[in-house]
């Protein structure tokens, strides 16, 4: 009685302090520079120059089991580009933004921030938040790994299942890839869906993936 009453309270504690989980996972979303740019609209570097051949950070996502995700948790919560002052050249360097005007960054990471960050607060502050999609980006260089494979940014056609067994074999997860269209209307590669643990630092099976669906084959443009 006495044991079930302590679990009770600590239940209740732990709401009450508000720091009970409110999201199950997150999806880690990289994105290809070469396909955002290889679309009928537009991208522009930003200021700093063009990005460096690699996949790009899009954002840090947390996600219910039941597929639906919240977002815009709090609005007393504004990106505050002072909080993570010491991570600005990596941010700088491995989530650029490539949406047109060219930009410095700023005004994706808050989009990130406020969107998704401020759900899963109670487990990261935005310092955290920041440090753990660079530090998850830092874990797994998705070009090498496919490169490896023999799946390089060329132009090429390449099967869907191939992409995902070569990313499978480095991370022990099965991705979900989303596709986009060229001008053309041909599928190519534009980011990968990884899993990751609500501490955000492991990465896990997807407990649900996100909907839609690449052709069979789909290309992977140079950048
Ligand atoms: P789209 O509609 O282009 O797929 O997604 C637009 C935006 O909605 C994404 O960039 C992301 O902010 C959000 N979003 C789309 N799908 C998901 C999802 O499955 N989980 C979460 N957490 N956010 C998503
Ligand atoms: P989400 O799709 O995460 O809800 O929103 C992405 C937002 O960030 C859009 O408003 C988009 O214009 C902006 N954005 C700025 N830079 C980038 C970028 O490099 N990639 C993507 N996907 N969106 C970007």
């Amino acid at each position: 009685m006495a044991v079930k009453l302590a679990v009770i309270l600590a239940l209740f504690n732990l709401l009450a302090l508000g720091i009970a989980e409110d999201f199950d996972f997150f999806y880690f979303v990289q994105q290809w520079p070469g396909s955002y740019c290889d679309t009928s609209r537009s991208c522009c570097y930003p200021k700093s120059g063009k990005p460096a051949a690699a996949f790009g950070i899009h954002g840090l996502w947390p996600n219910y089991n039941s597929g639906s995700y919240p977002s815009n948790c709090d609005p007393d919560s504004p990106f505050d580009e002072s909080k993570v002052s010491d991570l600005i050249s990596r941010m700088q360097s491995n989530w650029p933004t490539l949406a047109c005007p060219s930009g410095d960054g700023l005004t994706f990471w808050t989009h990130e921030w406020e969107k998704h960050g401020t759900c899963s607060e109670s487990i990261l502050d935005q310092h955290g938040y920041f440090k753990s999609a660079l530090n998850l980006n830092a874990k797994i260089d998705l070009l090498k790994v496919l490169v490896d494979a023999g799946i390089e940014p060329n132009g090429g056609e390449y099967s869907l299942a191939s992409i995902k067994e070569a990313i499978e074999g480095a991370t022990g997860q099965t991705p979900f890839i989303e596709c986009n269209n060229d001008s053309s209307g041909n599928g190519q590669l534009y980011q990968v869906y990884l899993c990751v643990d609500t501490s955000g630092s492991e990465f896990i099976q997807c407990p649900v993936f996100p909907r839609g669906k690449c052709p069979p084959t789909i290309q992977f443009p140079s950048f």
